[in-house]
Parts: structure tokens; C-alpha cells; sequence
């Protein structure tokens, strides 16, 4: 999703023709959806998410670009932050077995 500080390259509201915010379910989904306010629902905006054929793809795309608001790929930011400590952690173990 796009929080309005990104390149339109990055914002699936606006996709470039070969790129995978073309599938996206959120086209044409009101932004303000993914970006609610603090201790406001994200319930809705995972509705849409969860049929999302580019889910995938774009959790990747939040979690490499260090998206830290919205909802992208049907996570939260605490939910992302999650997944970048339990990747780095095993980062960590990896690099510590092959040292
Ligand atoms: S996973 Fe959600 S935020 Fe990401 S492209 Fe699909 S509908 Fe949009």
C-alpha cells in the first residue's frame, strides 16, 4: 500500500504495467484503509488482503523496502517487525553454525 511518501512505482494504486501492484486487490480500495488510525480496526483492510493473488509479493516488498505503517500483505507493522526479527535471528543462528 502506498502511505502517499512513496514513488508511484511503489504504490499499487498506481502500477506500472509489468509489476505486481497490477494484481493487487487494493486497486481502487480507499488508502485510508490500510493507514487507519492509531488503535483503529485493521480488520477490513485484511478482508481485502486475504484473496489477494500478490499477498506474497508484497509483504516482501514492505519488509525489504522497511515499510513502517500500513498494512501491506495483510500484516500490521507489529506484525512485519515480527518477521524481521524472527528472519534476522535466523540470520544470525545460520551465520553462527557456519562460523
Ligand atoms: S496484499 Fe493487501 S495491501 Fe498488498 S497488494 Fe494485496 S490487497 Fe493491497
Amino acid at each position: 500500500m502506498n502511505d502517499g511518501t512513496e514513488t508511484a512505482a511503489a504504490d499499487p494504486a498506481t502500477p506500472n504495467s509489468d509489476s505486481w501492484q497490477l494484481y493487487a486487490n487494493c486497486l481502487g480500495v480507499d488508502p485510508d484503509l490500510f493507514f487507519p488510525e492509531r488503535g483503529a480496526s485493521t480488520k477490513e483492510a485484511k478482508q481485502v488482503c486475504q484473496s489477494c493473488v500478490v499477498r506474497e509479493e508484497c509483504l516482501e516488498y514492505a519488509l525489504a523496502n522497511g515499510e513502517k505503517f500500513g498494512i501491506w500483505g495483510g500484516l500490521s507493522e507489529r506484525e512485519r517487525r515480527r518477521i524481521r526479527r524472527q528472519r534476522a535471528l535466523a540470520r544470525a543462528a545460520q551465520q553462527t553454525r557456519t562460523a
